[in-house]
């Protein structure tokens, strides 16, 4: 074929520098991979088996759009308890009368999102560092995502979006706890910038993958039943189901990444059309994992955050003696700066390091900057000690 025939949208669209920086890395023998995001423990039995279960018993073909029923019936459920939120827990409603919807991972409901707010030459607002699809919905829209500037504290306030609202802004993203810094908002933080949006006549969009990966001393919201500490969000505030789109995951809460499951509520009118949209792109959700999806939400995975939020300890308390880096709260990232002394960029920095056999992401992947580096510590521990180790004895050239 000719490649005068791809679209001007595809070639916009820039590669994912975190799939370079695997495949740089293929040449390194027994490298210590410090690039992954997604958790390093196994999916729990009591899931595999529900989704094996399912699969035995015919339950392979298509779905509701909006996903089974078992699975909206627990996630109404929990929104309620969590945020307070009213939705709908069959996929039998009529239009404007949900608010739910189950995605094809937390991407597809970010991408439906954008296709459902964005029309060319308007503007989505996302946090620069940002995770690697922000920028991509822009692109795919023919719309543009203006980055917000969050050095050196990776913070996004209120007062940092606001200067960066015009006619044109269709929606804000917040992604708490962020990846790649592991920032989490405070509520403060949340009530401010749901306050903007709401004001400003403008979605906020709340990207929680994260929300379980928030450790203690970040966790200070009471849940709307006043019972769990829970991640602060913006949906959880008087008003919110009518301004916020609230976007979340179960691959990395329950080791499932490749399963493709997420979910999204919001506004009806919202849903409704990433529904629609829905019908032609994706679906549904894969319908046997949907069914695997309803066994994860039982479960307590607090035993595995509490391993990860020490290892989040460790590698915090051995880096912060050589460089910054910036309390992460929570996810699985720690997102520190090249020692200046070094005198090298991250992507320079990221060489030197691969020479020792340690592999991390550049701050270029997610950022207009290329300052600092992500390591992920969804590793296991010897191995995290070791790169860890590594990395603290690199020397600039
Ligand atoms: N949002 C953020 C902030 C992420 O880090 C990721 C995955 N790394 C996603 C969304 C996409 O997740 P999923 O695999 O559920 O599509």
């Amino acid at each position: 074929m000719n490649l005068r025939h791809l679209s001007a949208r595809s070639s916009a669209v820039q590669e994912s520098v975190i799939r370079k920086v695997f495949e740089e890395a293929r040449d390194v023998v027994d490298p210590i991979n410090l690039t992954l995001g997604q958790p390093d423990f196994p999916v729990p039995d009591v899931v595999k088996r529900a989704a094996i279960k399912a699969i035995q018993e015919n339950q392979n073909g298509y779905s509701s759009n909006r996903g089974i029923d078992p699975l909206l019936k627990k996630l109404a459920a929990k929104l309620n308890a969590e945020i307070g939120w009213d939705v709908s827990a069959t996929a039998k409603c009529g239009p404007g009368q949900s608010g739910l919807m189950v995605t094809g991972g937390t991407s597809g409901g970010l991408i439906l999102a954008a296709l459902a707010l964005l029309d060319a030459g308007d503007e989505i607002i996302i946090p620069d560092p940002y995770f690697v699809l922000y920028p991509r919905l822009g692109e795919l829209c023919g719309a543009r995502a203006v980055t917000c500037d969050t050095y050196p504290d990776f913070r996004m306030t209120a007062a940092r979006v606001e200067k960066l609202i015009t006619s044109k802004t269709k929606a804000v993203v917040l992604n708490s706890p962020s990846n790649p810094c592991g920032v989490v908002s405070t509520e403060k933080e949340c009530a401010d910038l749901l306050e903007l949006c709401t004001r400003k006549g403008v979605l906020l969009i709340s990207d929680e993958i994260y929300d379980e990966f928030t450790y203690s001393e970040a966790r200070t919201s009471k849940s709307a039943d006043g019972r769990a500490k829970v991640c602060p969000s913006p949906c959880r505030l008087p008003g919110a189901q009518e301004n916020c789109l609230l976007i979340r995951g179960f691959g990395k809460t329950y080791g499932f990444t490749g399963w493709r499951m997420g979910y999204a509520s919001g506004p009806p009118a919202l849903i409704d059309t990433m529904i629609k949209l829905q019908q032609h792109i994706y679906i549904c959700a894969p319908t046997p994992l949907q069914a695997g999806a309803v066994e994860a939400l039982d479960l307590d995975m607090s035993a595995q955050i509490l391993k990860y939020q020490k290892r989040r300890d460790m590698v915090v308390e051995r880096l912060s003696k050589v460089t910054e880096v910036p309390h992460p709260g929570g996810a699985f990232y720690a997102f520190a700066k090249v020692p200046e002394r070094m005198g090298m960029t991250a992507s320079e920095f990221k060489d030197a390091a691969k020479a020792r056999k340690v592999l991390v992401v550049p701050g270029r992947a997610f950022s207009s900057r290329d300052t600092h580096f992500r390591l992920s510590y969804a590793v296991e521990e010897g191995v995290l000690e070791r790169g860890v180790e590594e990395l603290v004895g690199l020397r600039g050239g």
